[in-house]
């Protein structure tokens, strides 16, 4: 069973978890410091990561991790105030995160899905979300079978949030996806094109909800 790794110092959240990681059958560590933390990492095959640390910043691991070339994946823990925390994670390169207080159910299946999706051989995302179908080689795009008419970027921002169903992207993330980095788009340019996208979901009786907005944070497509 996976090894997972939780970084926290808050001793009730860790045990939460923890059991309700073993009765999942998951194999499970402890770091209450980022010291402790840095002695484990390598058995670990995911880390759930608390931001603050009695010796630092759990951005600090995730940013060495991400230097590194060992890919694995990171849920953070951030407090429901800390909005700026979860952009900021995910941009540096977490692939989820859970809000304090969590229900230690939905944070196993959070966990289940980051590591179902960092499982090779990645799933292909020409059929995510079920009815939706994609196809990036034709950039044909349909919902039940009816065509979307997407334009160029409306494909783009579909295809980047279905290649990892469920997860969240932050605005600047799919900016970079789309037009590369360094490119001059705003927020709202997403924004936009997000809207458009729902309501021509919506016209191929397809609900605009299946892309959710993350309040503060960004989009991710409903599995
Ligand atoms: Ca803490």
């Amino acid at each position: 069973m996976p090894r997972v790794l939780i970084v926290e110092d808050e001793r009730a959240i860790a045990e939460s978890l923890e059991f309700a990681l073993r009765r999942d059958g998951f194999e499970v560590a402890f770091a209450p410091t980022l010291r402790a933390a840095e002695a484990q990492l390598d058995s670990a095959d995911l880390i759930v990561l608390d931001l603050m640390l009695p010796d630092g910043s759990g951005f600090d691991l995730l940013s060495r991790l991400r230097g590194s070339e060992r890919r694995v994946p990171v849920i953070i823990l951030t407090s429901r105030d800390e909005e700026a925390d979860r952009v900021a994670g995910l941009e540096g390169g977490a692939d989820d995160y859970v809000i304090k207080p969590f229900s230690p159910r939905e944070v196993v299946a959070r966990i289940r899905a980051v590591l179902r999706r960092a499982q090779p051989p990645r799933r292909l995302p020409a059929s995510a979300a079920g009815r939706l179908s994609i196809d990036a080689g034709t950039r044909r795009c349909t919902y039940d079978g009816t065509p979307l008419d997407l334009t160029r970027t409306e494909f783009d921002l579909l295809h980047a949030l279905a290649s990892a169903p469920d997860r969240v992207f932050t605005r600047q993330q799919l900016i970079e996806r789309i037009f590369g980095e360094g490119y001059a788009v705003t927020d709202r340019t997403i924004d936009a094109h997000i809207k458009a996208l729902r309501r021509k979901l919506s016209a191929a009786g397809g609900d605009p909800e299946l892309i959710e907005t993350e309040r503060g944070v960004g989009y991710r497509l409903r599995a």
